[in-house]
């Protein structure tokens, strides 16, 4: 699957010792690929936003496979945030903290945190224990573009832009990380992902989820956006991510008169023909899930929504998710994803 520019590998200690000498490693987690680099080399971490294109503004995520580099980065570990990491490291959960003076201001974009997260993938975890190093890792695609969650999918966007890329083979949670403030007095959800608000709830009882986080998605990119409060607390959680290249809307949101004569496809969680409304033919359909289980239609999300962006279609039309559990990490995923 390697290209000449980038070599794709199984091989740990050969994406270790490209990670420690300063070189930029896509690796597979059970979210979604992430593209790794020394996170106390500023050179490094620099080199990632300009793999990416992506905004200095917009914080990366520290990884660690022990709770020993934790202490190293975190000033105060809190028994709530001890408690979530017992529950659900390592796993889906990124928790900000405050941060110590060793992290770089690039990597938390000047603010006094810094989010940090242990991955429950084998090949992830051994990369992190040869390399001994805090790696910061946000997904490895274009910035707004669809997350990768295969290695054939990192060698398709940044191919040429990286050094290696550790096969971890398919991610088999799908979604990116939860994150969850913890500097407040209760945990607030920034970002809904492979942990869920009820899960949550029941190690911590009621967590606030930052009100941005649940809403419609209608705002742009606007600048008003990026200085609004729900940005200084969550910088990054931009309205628009995610985004195929063909238009995407909610199906639900759609006239059917409108796209009459449009090659039309459709992302769906189960089949039921009732939902496609009075659009006879699609030119192209996907069907996440044979049974509604909102794990596997989040294993398969962004995967489906690439088959369906390489098919030259008009647009995409997309289902709603029931908004419970993985439901509500998929939805704001969709909603970021529409065009405006
Ligand atoms: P990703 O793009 O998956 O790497 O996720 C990174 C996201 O985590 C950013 O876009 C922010 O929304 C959030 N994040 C990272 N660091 C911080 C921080 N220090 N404070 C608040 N949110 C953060
Ligand atoms: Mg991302």
């Amino acid at each position: 699957m390697s290209n000449e520019l980038c070599p794709v590998t199984t091989d740990v200690a050969r994406a270790a010792r490209v990670l420690s000498s300063g070189g930029l490693v896509a690796f597979g987690t059970e979210t979604v690929y992430g593209l790794g680099a020394n996170a106390l080399n500023e050179v490094a971490v620099a080199r990632v936003f300009e793999a990416k294109n992506r905004p200095h503004f917009d914080p990366l995520i520290v990884h660690i496979a022990d709770r020993e580099w934790l202490h190293r980065l975190v000033d105060e570990f809190s028994p709530a945030a001890t408690l979530l990491a017992d529950a659900f490291w390592p796993g889906p959960l990124t928790m900000v903290l405050p941060r110590r003076e060793i992290v770089p201001d690039l990597v938390t974009s000047g603010l006094p945190t810094v989010a940090v997260r242990m991955p429950n993938h084998p090949l992830a975890l051994e990369l992190l224990t040869a390399v001994d190093l805090p790696i910061a890792a946000p997904s490895a695609n274009p910035f707004g573009q669809i997350s990768p969650t295969t290695a054939q999918h990192v060698l398709d966007n940044l191919g040429g832009r990286i050094d290696l890329i550790l096969d971890g083979g398919p991610c088999e949670v799908g979604v990116e990380s939860t994150v969850v403030l913890m500097t407040g007095e209760r945990p607030c959800v920034l970002r809904h992902g492979g942990v869920t608000v009820e899960q949550l709830e029941l190690v911590l009882g009621p967590v606030d989820v930052q009100s941005s986080v649940d809403d419609d998605g209608a705002a742009s990119n606007s600048t008003s956006e990026l200085e609004s409060p729900a940005a200084a607390m969550s910088p990054g959680m931009l309205s628009q991510h995610y985004s195929p290249t063909t238009p995407l809307a909610l199906l639900s949101n759609v006239d059917v008169r409108s796209v009459v004569g449009k090659r039309v496809g459709l992302l769906r969680l189960v089949r039921r023909p009732a939902t496609t409304g009075s659009i006879d033919e699609f030119a192209a359909v996907e069907t996440l899930t044979e049974d509604g289980d909102l794990r596997l239609a989040a294993a398969h999300f962004f995967a489906a929504l690439r088959r369906l962006d390489a098919r030259g279609l008009d647009l995409i039309l997309a289902e709603s998710f029931p908004d419970e559990g993985l439901g509500r990490a998929l939805n704001d995923r969709l909603l970021r994803a529409c065009h405006r």
